[in-house]
């Protein structure tokens, strides 16, 4: 062979760079469910990608009106509306990821719980200069906080919440599980590398430029500052922190993640972020694992098959389940 001559049959490396000319990328960036949204996806085809960002779009907005606990109507709203009078008749979807959400109270010991939201109304970290609810009303909301009194009736596919108090608040499982519809609704019409990433809570499946994702995970402390990057391929990942919604109170910070055991703002950890086969488990995950704090929420993570965990404690130490550290160099 020729001195500089590529090696290989030429018509393979004629139909590679046929295939690299060809491969088109789409990245559609907005707002969705309270928090920004980005869908990025890849292929041959340049109109079925644009179909499948609209298809994925589409389906984010769907769920975002099932799911939402602040707009006029909806069926989570109707829940909570009737809570203590009547069950309530869901759409599929919402029935679905009530059950999963009982799954991951269960699974957690009540670290997660929907529930929490008769508490975590009490906590107004949205506005300037919120008070810190005093001892009493925080314990008269605990009474309408557990799991338990959410109550499924799979044959009839109604939620009924057993007390007038009790409120349901999908904010933890909810943008995960629309990440998990919007990527299977690509891959219905044909794309296989995408990626949906709502606020940082990411999926993704395939590849990008033929390597693995990346994803970074913010800095809790240095905004702008990544502090890991994971590679990832059909695989979900979200990170919970205190640095997003939270107020400062006389030196003490107040983050939007509720501990549903005392209805005070979990403090035992600045980050965790969560890697799982599903975003919607990924996404809850993270949630239990920031309330358990880094010792119980990492015995949870490794307690469990395809789940791994990096956690940044409140103190800064950060930790890495045993899957993570077998996979950095
Ligand atoms: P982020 O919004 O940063 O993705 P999370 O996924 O952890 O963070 O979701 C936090 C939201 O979950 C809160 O804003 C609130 O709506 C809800 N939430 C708070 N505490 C709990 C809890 N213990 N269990 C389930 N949901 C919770
Ligand atoms: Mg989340």
């Amino acid at each position: 062979m020729d001195q500089g001559q590529p090696e290989g049959n030429p018509v393979e490396i004629a139909v590679l760079v046929l295939a690299l000319a060809q491969a088109e990328s789409r990245i559609w960036k907005g707002e969705a469910m309270g928090s920004s949204l980005k869908i990025q996806a890849s292929g041959t085809d340049g109109a079925t990608l644009e179909r499948a960002l609209e298809a994925a779009r589409e389906e984010v907005a769907r769920l975002d009106r099932m799911m939402t606990d602040w707009k006029d109507s909806g069926p989570l709203m109707e829940i909570n509306r009737q809570a203590g009078t009547r069950p309530v008749e869901v759409p599929r979807d919402l029935f679905f990821i009530l059950k999963r959400s009982l799954q991951v109270s269960e699974l957690s010991d009540g670290a997660f719980d929907i529930t929490y939201a008769a508490a975590g109304r009490l906590w107004r970290w949205w506005e300037k200069n919120p008070p810190v609810p005093s001892p009493e009303e925080v314990r008269a909301a605990l009474a309408n906080v557990g799991w338990r009194h959410l109550r499924l009736d799979e044959a009839r596919g109604t939620a009924y919440l057993d007390r007038p108090g009790c409120r349901i608040g999908l904010g933890a499982i909810g943008p995960g599980y629309a990440g998990d519809l919007a990527l299977r609704k690509m891959k219905e019409l044909g794309v296989h590398d995408a990626l949906v990433n709502l606020s940082g809570d990411v999926v993704a499946a395939g590849t990008h430029d033929g390597r693995p994702w990346e994803i970074s995970i913010r800095h809790p402390r240095r905004p702008g500052e990544a502090f890991a990057v994971l590679p990832v391929s059909n695989l979900a990942v979200s990170t919970s922190g205190d640095y997003e919604r939270f107020f400062i109170k006389d030196g003490k910070r107040y983050g939007h993640i509720i501990d549903p055991r005392t209805g005070y703002p979990a403090d035992g950890c600045q980050s965790v972020t969560v890697t799982a086969p599903s975003l919607a488990f990924a996404d809850a995950l993270a949630t239990a694992v920031l309330v358990l704090g880094p010792v119980k929420g990492m015995e949870l993570v490794e307690r469990l098959e395809s789940v791994e965990a990096l956690i940044v404690a409140a103190d800064g130490t950060v930790s890495a389940s045993s899957g993570l550290k077998r996979r950095s160099p």
